[in-house]
């Protein structure tokens, strides 16, 4: 890894927009890029391997974890494994972009407390957790005991909100998009 560098972490609950906004800020800003994590969790329809994630066994995630390979990992449900690969922010740093980790609020968390004032941490806050389960029921990814499971562990994330550098309101998408934007790209320039 380079010794000066800059990393962006986005968490948030699921269901709170995230990866809607992290695709508008990756549009914006061609000097960053996403990070591709590791995964036990099976894929969605739509999401391809090395893409959206490296959908892996759990035996290769334990192999992975044994290696020292992971810069955090969180078992974000029950059995189901996430993890920040140190070769991503290689292969990043190697093109000349700044990585930018979409991760649960506690990987988020690890992220800032390992790169300090390398890192820029976002916390994107829903109106609530109300608004939170009607945008996991539309997007219907999720079956009913799982989505329970991100409903409950959204209420302890909500709680670790003051651990972020910045906190952006998600009431309006454009909005928290302007205001993402804006606070990365001070961040980048600084
Ligand atoms: P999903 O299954 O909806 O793609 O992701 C579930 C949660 O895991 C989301 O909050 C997502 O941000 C988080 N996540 C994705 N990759 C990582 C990772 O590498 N580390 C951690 N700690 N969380 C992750």
């Amino acid at each position: 890894m380079q010794d000066n560098f800059k990393i962006i972490i986005l968490s948030a609950p699921s269901g709170a927009g995230k990866t809607t906004v992290l695709q508008a800020v990756l549009k914006q800003i061609p000097e960053l890029a996403f990070s591709i994590s590791a995964t036990t969790r099976p894929p969605r329809a739509n999401e391809q391997h090395g893409t959206h994630y490296y959908f892996l066994a759990i035996t290769e995630f334990e192999q992975l974890k044994a290696q020292g390979a992971f810069v955090e990992w969180e078992e974000v449900y029950p059995g189901r494994f996430y993890g920040t690969l140190y070769s991503e922010i290689e292969r990043i740093q190697k093109e000349g972009k700044i990585p930018i980790f979409e991760v649960d609020v506690f990987g988020g968390i690890s992220l800032k407390q390992k790169f300090g004032k390398q890192a820029l941490s976002i916390f994107l806050n829903p109106p609530s957790l109300e608004a939170l389960k009607e945008r996991l029921i539309c997007r219907g990814t999720e079956n009913a005991v799982d989505l329970e499971k991100r409903l409950q562990k959204a209420e302890i994330e909500l709680q670790q909100k003051s651990a972020f550098d910045i906190i952006v309101e998600n009431i309006f998408l454009e909005k928290a998009i302007e205001e993402v934007v804006f606070h990365i790209r001070k961040f980048i320039a600084a």
